[in-house]
Order: C-alpha cells, then structure tokens, then sequence
C-alpha cells in the first residue's frame, strides 16, 4: 500500500500518541489480562493498539477527527466544516483503507470510540463484546 505523503503530513499533524482515550483503553485491556503492542508501524494505519496473540488491531479514534456516524461529537459548530469537511472524508476513507488492508492480511480489526471510553466498566464490557465478535467472525 503507498502512502500519499502529503496526506501523511495531514494526518502527523492531526493524529497525536498517548491520547487521554488511548490510555483508558490500554488500562481497560492490561486489567482484563490482554498483552499488547503499541503502533506498529510495520501494520497498515499504524494500529494504535496491537495484541499480537490474537491478531487483532485496535484503533481508538476521536470522534470528531473520525467522524462518528450519529455521535455528538462528530460534529463542532466552531469548526470550519469547507476547511475541515475535505480533510475529515479523507480519514474516513483511509480508515476504510486501513480496515481493508488489515483484514486482507489476516488481523481482526476493532474500532474503539471516544465516547466509548468513560466510564470504565461501560469500556470493559465494550472490549469483550468487540472480543466476541471479532472471535466469531474468524470462526464463521
Ligand atoms: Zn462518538
């Protein structure tokens, strides 16, 4: 997969690490026993979570920058929608990308939203039901 460079630039701009959503995920996943790794590079979109053991790659994304389909927070009256509509179709496209991309080599692909972080338990109860799925896909 190539990457455009200048959207990558875009996106090194607008995608930062260790988010306060990334870290409740991390916590949530270290509680329930799951090993993981950190963006891994060498894996298309940079999964922001990897658990090797079980081929799955988790992506927490911000609702906003991702567009959370019929999420509050997708959407900001602040914000400039004709600079920042463009921009935020993309990275809805090359999430798509990425999901594609994932799953053609083999790895379960979880999408965690912002909003599915907080409280706590709400978020555990989230993973093993994404755990579930993701198992019953591979299985079907
Ligand atoms: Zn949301």
């Amino acid at each position: 997969m190539s990457v455009d460079p200048l959207r990558s630039t875009v996106m090194s701009r607008i995608r930062s690490r260790d988010t306060n959503p990334e870290l409740r995920v991390r916590r949530a996943l270290h509680s329930m026993g799951y090993r993981f790794r950190l963006y891994r590079k060498d894996l298309p979109g940079t999964p922001d979570i990897v658990l090797p053991r079980h081929r799955t790659a988790i992506f927490v994304h911000g609702c906003f920058w991702h567009q959370h389909q019929g999420c509050r927070r997708a959407s900001d009256p602040k914000t400039r929608r004709e600079y920042w509509g463009p921009k935020l179709a993309r990275n809805v496209e090359r999430d798509g990308d990425h999901t594609v991309a994932l799953k053609a080599l083999g790895w379960r692909v979880i999408v965690i939203w912002e909003c599915e972080t907080s409280p706590a338990d709400e978020l555990r109860a989230r993973l093993v039901e994404a755990f579930s799925y993701a198992t019953e896909l591979a299985e079907s």
